[in-house]
């Protein structure tokens, strides 16, 4: 449906053609002409599905002369991006309505400079709950005319701690109004406020592509460097998908692998994008009719390739796009059907790029560990057992095959092992031994915390998010997974996961920060300030001022003796 099948005013269909929407989302198509009627809307959807234009056309198209002089419009979003970026899309649907006048309010900037733009007649208001609260507290923000309250992303906003917030806002505004709530996720906590503070709301609910994944049964194993090979065989071979993908990032692994896996007895084809397109063809028709069971593949070749039945996909890299994790698994659980990922990662970074991947597709990829050689023969040795014991419709021509066979000098007992090796499957004999590998996660909240010491500070002009963000580059980790950072004159110190020392320094050295290669070492409390050159145009320091004049003496004296404070506490 097209946004000029709307009844919407040729203002507003000017701006939405400039911002070249043509289009609506199915979001925009079921919720816009209900909010235009006035009804109040809980709406799901994924992100990325235009929900700021799905309220935010109704709300500007909503506003008239008669809301010259009072905020009508409530826009409440999560954190202060969200109320910045909904803000310019408000501004742009406004662009030909000069009566619109939208202004957003949010914690991190002027009080004065918000104050004084609500003064100036705004009548619609994007704002982070708690600075919202803080100026109706103040009474700069009058709401006594409101006509619409919108919550985005009301799930981020309860999992933020905004609910207190948001209650006060919702039973402080009046009673006859709009209630529109949009959520990614409908937790109980939600479904409350939906209860308490909105009137025979009209429910919609849009199932997108990644409501799919979820049918997917997600897992990642971690492996010793340079094991994923082995550790890809076992798990082919335990589990013995009859069609599975293996993604791979690059076209010589592709072909590597292949070749490793050929050589194992599993039945494998590559396909990348430096074939030929018959061999492409071939490699595809093998793979649709099963009688390739394996398809090792690079995502830019597997694009657009639509097999169903493929049971289970194995990430042997992982994606270098989060959206290509998707892709990926999307594979399998085609049709309604319910399918298996595969993820293998080596070392931390992989696992916190894994994290990432987890957090951006909302999946749970659970960690499980790899079977062994051993329960792996034991298992197919039972599969067998039972699959043979079962067999009850025995011809007389099987017999007579026997006693042909019997006549060449291969007896009953030798024909019968043939027969089992074969099913065993030429794999078995080539799995890779392999020791439990020692589980790399920690626990992440309240984990034990030592200090890393970087060999630079305040005489470079450092600043804590040049250190953190330069760690989270190197690393992988996310900025959360660092505390404190303490710089002084010419080092830094900064808090970091016990267990995940080793593997900071590993991954920061080298490291550069603001163009100056550094050293990252475990901090004993032992660093010495340097007296290093000068910094250029730095004034002379004045030795008091230095010491006392900018930082506490505490610091200082923390700085020199970092435990001090742990053994003042040992004395009690
Ligand atoms: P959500 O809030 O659902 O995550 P957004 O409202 O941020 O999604 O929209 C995502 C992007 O899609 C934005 O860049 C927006 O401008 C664009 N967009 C929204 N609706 C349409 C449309 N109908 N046609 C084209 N682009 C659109
Ligand atoms: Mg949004």
């Amino acid at each position: 449906m097209h946004f000029n099948e709307l009844n919407l005013s040729k203002e507003l269909i000017q701006a939405v053609d400039e911002l070249g929407f043509t289009e609506m989302t199915e979001i925009q198509q079921q919720s816009i002409p209900t909010l235009l009627e006035g009804n109040d809307v809980i709406g799901r959807s994924n992100t990325g599905t235009g929900k700021t234009a799905a309220f935010g056309i109704p709300a500007v198209e909503s506003i008239t002369e008669n809301d010259r002089n009072h905020v009508s419009v409530l826009i409440l979003c999560p954190t202060r991006e969200l109320a910045m970026q909904a803000h310019e899309e408000i501004r742009k649907f406004a662009k030909y309505k000069k009566i619109v006048k939208a202004v957003s309010v949010y914690g991190g900037a002027s009080m004065e400079k918000q104050i004084h733009e609500l003064k100036r007649g705004a009548n619609i208001v994007i704002g982070t709950p708690g600075r919202v609260m803080d100026h109706m507290r103040r009474k700069t923000l009058k709401l006594n005319n409101l006509r619409c309250v919108i919550l985005d992303e009301a799930d981020e906003m309860l999992n933020m701690g905004f609910r207190e917030d948001i209650e006060s806002i919702l039973s402080e505004v009046p009673e006859e109004r709009q209630t529109v709530l949009f959520s990614a996720t409908m937790p109980p906590a939600i479904l409350a406020i939906t209860e308490k503070y909105q009137k025979n709301p009209v429910h919609i609910k849009i199932k997108s592509a990644q409501k799919t994944v979820e049918l997917i049964e997600q897992y990642y194993f971690e492996v010793a460097m340079g094991r994923k090979t082995d550790a890809l065989k076992l798990l082919l071979s335990a589990y013995s998908p009859s069609s599975s993908m293996v993604f791979c990032n690059t076209k010589k692994m592709v072909d590597d692998l292949t070749e490793e896996l050929v050589k194992s007895g599993f039945r494998v084809s590559g396909i990348h994008g430096d074939m030929k397109q018959s061999q492409r063809t071939q490699v595809m028709n093998g793979f649709k009719n099963k009688s390739t069971e394996i398809l090792v593949a690079t995502d830019v070749a597997a694009r657009g390739i639509d097999v169903t039945g493929v049971d289970a996909v194995f990430n042997y890299d992982l994606p270098q796009d989060n959206e290509y994790y998707i892709h990926r698994i999307g594979r399998t659980g085609r049709a309604g059907r319910t399918g298996t990922a595969y993820t293998l990662i080596s070392g931390r970074k992989q696992f916190y790029e894994l994290r990432e991947i987890e957090k951006y597709t909302k999946a749970n990829i659970q960690e499980k560990s790899l079977p062994t050689k051993s329960e792996i023969v034991e298992m197919k040795k039972d599969n067998i057992v039972s699959e043979i014991s079962k067999i009850d419709n025995v011809s007389y021509e099987a017999y007579s095959i026997l006693e042909k066979l019997a006549e060449m000098g291969i007896d009953y007992r030798e024909t019968a092992v043939r027969m089992i090796a074969e099913k065993l499957g030429a794999e078995i004999d080539s799995l890779p031994e392999f020791e439990q590998s020692r589980p790399l996660r920690k626990g992440r909240k309240g984990t034990k915390t030592v200090k890393v010491d970087i060999n630079i500070g305040r005489n470079k002009r450092i600043a804590p998010n040049f250190i953190l963000g330069a760690l989270v580059d190197a690393t992988g980790m996310s900025g959360r997974d660092f505390g404190k950072i303490d710089i002084f004159d010419t080092h830094t110190t900064v808090e970091v996961p016990e267990a995940e020392t080793e593997y900071i320094i590993d991954s920061t050295n080298p490291m550069k920060i603001n163009g100056n290669q550094v050293e990252v070492k475990l901090y004993t409390g032992a660093v010495k300030e340097v007296r290093g050159k000068r910094p250029e145009n730095k004034p002379k320091f004045d030795r008091k001022k230095r010491a006392y004049g900018n930082r506490k003496k505490a610091d200082i004296y923390n700085d020199y003796i970092p435990d001090r404070k742990k053994r003042i506490k040992n004395k009690h």
